[in-house]
């Protein structure tokens, strides 16, 4: 979804209100808002591009930031500057890389994302037969309470699955970056962002996961219980997936 804007009215409010409101609620409020048309990631990408081939360096800043809370990938970011600089001339990918690499860092996961504060972690092998698309695993905690850091690629998620327990048992989230989903049988999804905690009891079948156009990050905290198991089942229907946005 598009982020709501207020840079107009922090920046520009006192100077020029009439142009911060038109920035705010006509320019972000009415037009980027309209994602029917055209989702907020792609109106980012050819933002971008408007910018980069006008050398407005310092709005094209802003909108690597903003597109990257669009879900634009720092892989992606460097393709659109690859691809721009036959475009608009090479000198221009030169000024724009080392901004990429400053928006999305430089000392970040194999694919070029950071998240948040807790580290992304391993390939989720072990447990990739479980998952649509690629996850990662990172120990937290290991100690009295384990804790671990589930980081989810766009569009990834993992199976139904039921934590099992004789007694206690079930599991807490805890969401830390990006958008996801939470979905309990039966039930209608829950869309997740950073801050959300979502409680499920042991025995309640569900899946978690990213949303399709975003990351997503979760600790994952297992609440101790007797006799505790995992059962994975079978994975989310893919046309059900595709209803959420
Ligand atoms: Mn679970």
């Amino acid at each position: 979804m598009a982020k709501k804007q207020t840079a107009g009215r922090d920046r520009l409010g006192n100077l020029a209100p009439k142009f911060a409101e038109l920035n705010d609620d006509v320019l972000f409020g009415q037009v980027w808002s309209r994602e029917a048309q055209l989702s907020a990631r792609d109106r980012s990408m050819i933002t971008i591009a408007a910018l980069f081939s006008a050398g407005l360096y310092p709005q094209l800043k802003s909108h690597l930031v903003l597109g990257k809370e669009h879900g634009i990938t720092k892989a992606e970011a460097v393709e659109i500057a690859t691809q721009l600089a036959f475009y608009c001339g090479w000198p221009k990918a030169w000024s724009v890389f080392p901004m990429i690499e400053e928006v999305y860092g430089s000392t970040d996961g194999e694919e070029g994302h950071v998240l948040s504060c807790f580290p992304i972690g391993e390939k989720n092998n072990a447990f990739a037969k479980y998952f649509i698309g690629q996850s990662y695993l990172a120990p937290v905690s290991t100690q009295q309470l384990p804790v671990f850091n589930v980081t989810f690629e766009p569009a990834c998620r993992n199976n139904w699955h039921v934590h099992h327990a004789k007694s206690g048992g079930g599991q807490m989230l805890i969401c830390v970056s990006g958008r996801g989903w939470y979905q309990a049988w039966g039930e209608a999804a829950r869309e997740l962002h950073p801050g959300d905690v979502v409680n499920i009891p042991a025995g309640v079948k569900h899946w978690h996961g990213a949303a399709k156009d975003s990351w997503f990050q979760h600790l994952a905290i297992e609440v101790p219980g007797e006799e505790s198991s995992t059962e994975w089942c079978e994975a989310v229907a893919d046309e059900e997936y595709r209803k959420l946005d």
